[in-house]
This record gives C-alpha cells, structure tokens and sequence, in this order.
C-alpha cells in the first residue's frame, strides 16, 4: 500500500493505493486528511484508470521525412534534440529557445526546469500554464500583502466560520471534497456566492443557506467596490485594525466614492438590496472569509478584481485575524508550488525575483554558476507562444506537463504559431494534442510512478510516493534534463534523484518568500503539517500575517483600482463564460481517457437559458453553432434556468473543433498577463 495524493486538482485528496492484481495496477481508496476527510471526487476515485491506459506512451517519437511521428531510441533522440536545440540557439541565438512549464509539475521538476532554462539553454524565455490560472491573484497579493500563498490559513479553519464570501468558483465541480468546509457557514445561512450561473456550489446557498448573487459576466469588479463603498460609508469598516495594519484607506476611499450600490445594480444586475446586505453580513460576522477564484480572475482586470476582493477583505479587519482570512483557490494540482519555483518568466527558486541582485547571487551560488550568466525577466506565456517563428521570437520551444493547443486562449492563433516554429518537443505521457503536433514526443513517468513533492493550496507541501514500476522506456524529466545539460555542456550539477533535487531546491529557497529550507523529503515522510515559510527548525507557518504583512513596514496597502468600461450584450451578441465540468480536469488530456467520466458529457455542451434558446430557435439537446470574430463551434444545447439569460456556458475540456479557447480573448490584464479567459461576446444560432 502507498500512501499519496490525487493526480489532478491543488485540493491534492490523500488517498491510498494498493496493488490489485486486476486489469489495473492498484486501487485507489480516499484517505483521512485535513482537506479532503477521506473523501475523493469521481476523478480521483478514477484516477488509476490512467495507469492501465493503452495509449501510454512508451519511447520517444520524432516526425519523419514522411510527416509522421515514429518511434526512436533515446540516445538518438535526445542527441539530435541536444544538436538542434545548439544550432537554434548558435544561429538566432539563446532566446530563440523557448520553455513552457506546467503547474502540474512536482516542485522537484518545475525547479529543475526553471534551472535548465537559464543555465543549460541561457534563455529568459521561458513561462508556464499557470500564468493562465493563478498569475492575477498571485499579483494582487503580492501587491496587497507582499507574499502569494492561495491560502494563508489552513482549510479546516473555514469550517467554523459564520460568512463565507465566495467569488466566482464553483468547488462543487471542481473540488467536491472542499464542500465540506463550506457546510458551516451554510448552516448558519451564511454562504455567499458570486457567479453567473446558479452552479451546484451556488445551489448550496438555497433553502436559508445563504445567498447567490448573479452578476453580468465581467463586472464583478464594479460589485466589489459597490460593497467597499457600502462599508466605508455605513463605517462598517475595522477602524482599528485599518489604522494599526494597512496604509491607503484615504486613497481607496475616495475611489470608490461614486460606486453606490444603486449606480452598481444597474452594471451588475445585482439588486442594490442584496449588495447592502452582502456588506452588513460580512462586517457583523464574528468570523468571516473572502475567498476569490479563476471566475473573477482570468480577465484583463483580474488583479484588479482580486485586490479590490483584497481591499474588502482589509477593511472588514480580516487578513491574520482569529477565525477570519482571505484567500484564493488555487486550481491545478501543483499550482502553488509551480509558481515558487522558477519556471515563471520573472522569476528565481523560492519566489525570488531574478532582478533582484541579490536574489540572482544567492541562487547563482546553489547552483554553481556566475549570476550574470542567469538571463534576465522573460515574456509572459501569451506573448510567448504567440512570439513563436517570429522575428526576434522563439523558434524552437519544448513543452513539459501543458496542453497549450488546448488550454491557451484564442487558440487557433496559438496552434498557427506553434507551426510557425522549426521545433517543438514535448514531454508527456500521454499523446496529448500539443504532442500531436510536435517533432519529437518525450514520453515521461506519470503521478503514481514517480516520487516527489507538490503544494497544496494551502501552501502545504506533500509527498507524491511511487506505488508502480513506470513502463520500460518512459524516463522522468530530471533524467531527461539532465541528459540534456550534459550534451549541451551545461555547468552545475544535474541530479535524477528528486530527493537531491529537493534537498537543493531548499537551498535555492532559503531566505526567499516561499522558504522550503527547513524540509526534506525524510522529514515531510514523517508526516509534518509542513506549510511555507519552513525555515530550518521552523514548525512550519499555518497561518500568515497573524502579526505582520510582507511589506517591509509589515502592513498591508490597500490599492484603489478603477472598473474597465464594458461593452454590453445584445439580443444579438451574448457573454461567453468557460469553466469545468464535474468530471474533467483541465485540458483533459489524462480525463478524457477515463471511459466512466468521458461518458457523462461525451460531446461538447453549451448550457444557455431557455428564453434564450427560444428567442433563438434552439432546442434541448439540439446543435447550436457559437461563433464570434475569433473562431467557432458546434455544441449540443443543455437548456437551463441556472443561467443568465445573457450568457451561455462552454466547458473548455474539449479538443480540436470542439474547444472552447477558439472563442475567447487573448487580451491581457496589464500587471499579471492573465488572458481574459471568462468573458466573451459571441452569436449562437441554431444548426
Ligand atoms: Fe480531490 Fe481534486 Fe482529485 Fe477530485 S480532482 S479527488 S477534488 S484532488
């Protein structure tokens, strides 16, 4: 039996698994832990059918002078690689070279990644997935606060609270586990939900739970200053704790001094009522949370929304306060350990920033290196793939743990730009679509095959543990990278066991905000509670800003921000708003493998009101075709009243023809690069 944690989501379930002697190698069983209470969702309960799965990748593949990907040895494979990636580099030099991460990587692989980049290929180009996830709340905790950990509590801590405020994410799909802790500020009526749909976390709110507001997509910007005016002009705010523990109130008192919550109903479609009450609620609360998601994140005003949540959160005397917080839901599995160590485009290990001097001498030295030879800040992942084959863009890039032909937005510019370069390799385990499209396929070892660590969305960093052989002729990414580094003479040392890599990621992290320099892998076996900061004798930090913020004056500044203008729907043009259904995850690369999940939605749905399928002449169950200037779509109707009669829902799982990311905006928030993924004006028509 091998004790780990669920392949997917940044919930990261405990869960055991035992050898089964049936068609699939183990069992999986949910095991007893903080966040999950034994519990697993249908993907985790599913989560070994990936190991049996026959489309497993097994040896490296290159594309032929035939066009088709066959089957190679590794040495050759990674001789040629190792040669084209010098003649890319000798020829258009070493920023034609680009990386792209995942936030699904362990900690020990995104480190290792994040090193490679800049020592053994010297380019400042590389980024990750997770710039489309978590990069607007990680910007305005930065800015608010001076650190980014998604939770700075524990998750059991919501569990007694009186309100919870929950903006734009809908854990009942995406984490069902999570609920649990949502079921005593329901219980006390005192759940908030903010989304467009009446989603199966905003149901929880019926029958005295709480209640749902249902904003127009987009403007939950102008919702929350509508609620920070409410507070400041009711004096419903913590004078003491604002005066004592933040700087700014003067200056986002005035910003916000125009957004009554009448002149706000009219742009949100909140009722002015509702948001006075939201604002009375939480300020009477005992214990109260704010809690944000990707709903009001991915946007262009995303770090905008999420500090305006932040601001809220400040004046109601929340942060480090007893039984109250804010925090954000990080979504993929590693998402929070993915963005600390390296393999973000500013970025050096321990969540240091690689223009700061000092941050590039103390990591230089970890590695062995002079720090000028460390390139400075690279792009953003949009700016990045869309620079492919382009001049003084990337030529050649290498993909690890991302599905960009996917998950990116506005996609089919991305998928033109990836054939636009003269070489793209991905690492994978299975042929993903980005594979697909690559000159050499990397296969790699999977979840329950490897060992390592990943960081929960509390900041808690755990163990995933090997339960199975990997199959003959899949490698892990260190050995992969390391290999490389040698044939490209990289300096440094390039270690394959992850239990090294850690022990050397601890000391690349030491004294940076994200300090792991207190653990090891022997000592996380012991089964501390292990939440960064964990400076060496440290017992770890569960809570944060319990006396200080990470200011160096140790406040917390409250940052006025201004909602955008927005362009209104039409009878004609309605909101696109994307999402996740219940049984897939992400791009789907691993779920929709999975034939028990695959079958609940086996094509692409588009959810839209009844009312407006009418006005439309579409039908339940019929084809609908989305269209906007971007690109276009068939889905199959799912009539619903939980929807606002001016948006439709896509899920974006779905590949090729059927994903959703052809519709929607690669506009950027200017602070994070976070692309407007939620919202979008499209035109449905019956086919
Ligand atoms: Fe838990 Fe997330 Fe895995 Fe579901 S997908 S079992 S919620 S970690």
């Amino acid at each position: 039996m091998t004790d780990t944690h669920c392949p997917y989501c940044a919930l990261q379930c405990a869960m055991t698994l035992t050898p089964s002697g049936g068609p699939l190698p183990v069992s999986v069983a949910g095991r007893d832990f903080p966040t999950n209470r034994g519990g697993l969702c249908k993907k985790g309960w599913s989560s070994a059918e990936l190991l049996g799965d026959r489309g497993r990748l097994t040896t490296p593949l290159v594309r032929g002078v035939d066009g088709e990907l066959h089957s190679a040895e590794w040495d050759e494979t990674l001789d040629l690689l190792a040669a084209r990636l010098r003649q890319t580099a000798d020829e258009h030099g070493h920023d034609a070279v680009g990386v792209f991460g995942g936030g699904g990587l362990t900690n020990e692989k995104a480190y290792q990644l994040g090193k490679f980049a800049r020592i053994a290929l010297r380019t400042s180009r590389i980024d990750y997935n997770g710039r489309f996830c978590m990069s607007s709340a990680a910007a305005a905790a930065n800015r608010a606060f001076g650190i980014d950990r998604g939770l700075p509590f524990p998750l059991t801590d919501l569990d007694t609270a009186e309100t919870i405020l929950l903006l734009g994410s809908n854990v009942g799909d995406t984490m069902p586990p999570f609920v649990s802790h949502l079921q005593g500020a329901r219980a006390r009526g005192g759940l908030v939900v903010v989304d467009p749909r009446r989603s199966s976390t905003a149901r929880l709110c019926a029958d005295g739970g709480g209640t749902h507001l249902q904003p127009v997509p987009g403007t939950d910007l102008v919702l929350l200053l509508a609620l920070i005016h409410v507070v400041i002009a009711e004096r419903l705010y913590d004078r003491d704790y604002v005066a004592a523990r933040t700087s700014g109130f003067a200056a986002l008192r005035g910003s916000v001094s125009s957004w009554w919550p009448e002149r706000a109903a009219t742009i949100t479609g909140v009722p002015a009522q509702s948001i006075r009450e939201v604002a009375r609620s939480l300020a009477r609360a005992e214990s109260a949370y704010i809690l944000t998601g990707r709903g009001v994140e991915q946007h262009v005003d995303g770090t905008d929304t999420a500090t305006a949540a932040i601001d809220l959160a400040l004046l109601l005397g929340l942060p480090g306060a007893p039984g109250s917080g804010y925090g954000t839901l990080t979504g993929q599995g590693n998402g929070q350990g993915g963005r600390e160590h390296g393999q973000k485009a500013d970025q050096l290990p321990g969540y240091r920033k690689i223009t700061d001097p000092a941050a590039r001498a103390h990591v230089a030295a970890v590695w062995g290196v002079d720090p000028d030879i460390i390139p400075g800040a690279g792009i953003p992942a949009v700016e990045l793939l869309q620079s492919a084959g382009l001049p003084g863009g990337i030529r050649a890039l290498l993909v690890h743990g991302s599905n960009v032909v996917v998950s990116a937005p506005n996609v089919a510019t991305v998928r033109a730009a990836l054939d636009r370069l003269d070489l793209l390799v991905v690492s994978d385990f299975f042929l993903s679509e980005t594979a697909q499209m690559a000159d050499i396929v990397l296969p790699v070892l999977q979840w329950a095959e490897e060992e390592g660590t990943m960081t929960n969305l509390e900041g808690r960093v755990l163990r995933r543990r090997r339960a199975v052989d990997p199959p003959a002729g899949a490698r892990s990414e260190l050995w992969i990278l390391a290999e490389l580094a040698r044939r490209l003479d990289a300096p440094g040392t390039w270690s394959l066991e992850p239990i090294e890599v850690f022990d050397e990621l601890a000391r690349a992290s030491a004294g940076g905000p994200a300090d792991y320099s207190g653990l090891s892998h022997a000592l996380l076996d012991t089964g501390i509670e292990a939440h960064w900061p964990f400076p060496p004798g440290s017992l770890g930090t569960p809570r944060l800003f319990t006396d200080r913020f990470a200011h160096p004056d140790g406040r917390a500044l409250l940052v006025a921000v201004r909602a955008r203008e927005h362009e209104p729907p039409t009878a004609e043009r309605l909101h696109l708003v994307t999402g996740r259904l219940l049984e897939q995850y992400q791009s789907g690369t691993q779920t929709r493998r999975v034939p028990e999940l695959v079958s609940l939605h086996p094509a692409l749905i588009v959810q839209l009101h009844p009312a407006t399928a009418r006005r439309h002449g579409i039908e339940e169950g019929g084809e609908v075709r989305i269209e906007n200037d971007r690109g276009g779509l068939t889905a199959i109707a799912e009539l619903t009243g939980d929807i606002r009669p001016d948006t439709v829902f896509l899920p974006f799982h779905y590949p090729g023809t059927a994903s959703a990311n052809l519709l929607t905006d690669d506009s950027v928030d200017p602070h994070s690069a976070m692309p407007e993924f939620k919202r979008a004006l499209v035109h449905v028509s019956a086919v």
